[in-house]
């Protein structure tokens, strides 16, 4: 009884809190993610649009009349998060045969769980980065008509790859004439594609430039676009306004790359000095998804994943956490991507301990996944930071997240545009 009340209240106060109003929140704490300085007793206010109208002292900061503040004096305030290398469509299990018995409008089911999962982890902002039949732009629109509860979403539809490639579906012999939808081969046929993509509906464009661990028949380090390929993709999609991301483990295929200019490289795993050169000269994000290799080398196998992937990844998980280490040690501009989807979605703050077990300090993991990721989407100024005219989009947690940085990993408090996703802080 008291069970069934509490949670039709619940349902009562998501669907009040679904329409955005003006309102208020007082966090005991507040973690400023530019400077790294913990405020305390702060007010974030926000406007009926569900954007931030001012953020400052509780006591000079005057609430408007009739708004009233939401107490989270017991936490510490911090900007939703932002993974910007996630496959919503996806999940662990759809790799190797398996994948093969799942309908594109399945797929956008997973999504709409999975897009659930990740926002009340506390990611407010994702960069989809490959799926199937535009499942994901269609789950980006649903979210953004307020028929999925989900992040906001920038998307790439499928990923652009060559023949037998890593984004070429090879499981099938040849009598099945199975073909990827993203395959393009030759400058011009690349450049088709990345306009295809754009017309269904991508925010983004994502090539596969290089081998990859979850795939058959081909191997992480070897190059498979050409260097005239890339600069056809990168030319194409800045020509449309569109950022380009490229798949890339090979270090041959991640130069090519940042020299075609790409905005960023996913994955990074083989990058050697010279290339890390590279991207802090062009500007270019490093994202290094090192904390799903602890999922595939335990739980891969059970998953369905192929053994020839279980291998590849024990070859190339510990380099690329090395790599990790000396990207962000030489002062390459880094940007937090998981690959969730590869590891169960919602999992994806354990990422944060990672980087900090192989170099970096709590705040660098926390900006890589605040103003820097926000940077590299094209979004700094919206998302990323918790200041007037930024999207109210905050969570928290109960402690300091610069003193444990796995206090991310149990987000109790998510708000995304204004309106309360999940609040586990008792009322006062
Ligand atoms: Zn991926």
């Amino acid at each position: 009884m008291r069970k069934t009340s509490l949670a039709i209240l619940s349902l009562l106060f998501l669907a009040s809190s679904t329409h955005a109003a003006p309102g208020a929140i007082r966090c005991g704490k507040l973690l400023d993610v530019r400077s790294g300085r913990i405020l305390t007793d702060q007010v974030v206010l926000f406007d009926d649009a569900g954007t931030i109208t001012a953020v400052g002292p509780a006591a000079s900061t005057p609430l408007p009349s009739g708004v009233k503040s939401l107490d989270l004096s017991a936490a510490t305030c911090l900007p939703g998060l932002i993974d910007v290398h996630t496959h919503l469509t996806g999940e662990p299990g759809d790799s190797g045969y398996a994948g093969l018995g799942i309908s594109v409008p399945r797929s956008a089911v997973t999504g709409v769980k999975n897009a659930r999962r990740t926002l009340r982890a506390g990611f407010t902002t994702v960069r989809n980065v490959g799926a199937e039949g535009f499942s994901d732009v269609a789950l980006r629109d649903g979210i953004n008509e307020g028929d999925v509860e989900g992040p906001r979403m920038i998307v790439s539809g499928p990923a652009l790859g060559i023949t037998g490639g890593h984004c070429d579906n090879n499981l099938l012999p040849a009598d099945f004439h199975r073909k990827a939808e993203g395959v393009a081969d030759g400058p011009w046929a690349v450049r088709a594609k990345v306009r295809e993509v754009i017309k269904y509906g991508a925010d983004v464009v994502k090539v596969c430039a290089s081998g990859g661990v979850l795939s058959k028949g081909d191997q992480p380090g070897t190059p498979q676009y050409t260097l005239e390929e890339l600069q056809a993709a990168a030319e194409e999609a800045h020509k449309l306004g569109r950022k380009i991301a490229a798949h890339a483990h090979g270090t041959q295929s991640i130069k090519d790359a940042i020299r075609a200019g790409f905005d960023s490289i996913e994955h990074s795993s083989l990058i050697d000095d010279e290339g890390i050169a590279l991207a802090k000269q062009h500007g270019t994000y490093l994202v290094f998804d090192i904390y799903n290799d602890d999922y595939i080398l335990s739980q891969g196998a059970k998953a369905g994943m192929l053994p020839e992937s279980i291998e590849k990844e024990k070859k190339i998980g510990r380099l690329q956490r090395e790599n990790f280490r000396r990207a962000f040690e030489s002062g390459a501009k880094m940007a937090f991507g998981t690959d969730s989807g590869v590891y169960p979605h919602g999992d994806n703050a354990r990422q944060f301990a990672k980087m900090v077990e192989w170099g970096m300090k709590p705040l660098d993991a926390i900006q890589a996944a605040t103003v820097n990721a926000a940077e590299l989407l094209g979004w700094a100024g919206k998302v990323g930071a918790l200041e007037r005219g930024y999207f109210a989009d905050v969570i928290a947690v109960a402690g300091d997240p610069l003193a444990d940085v796995r206090l991310l990993e149990a987000v109790k408090f998510v708000m995304k545009g204004g309106a309360v996703v999940r609040n586990d802080f008792p009322a006062r």
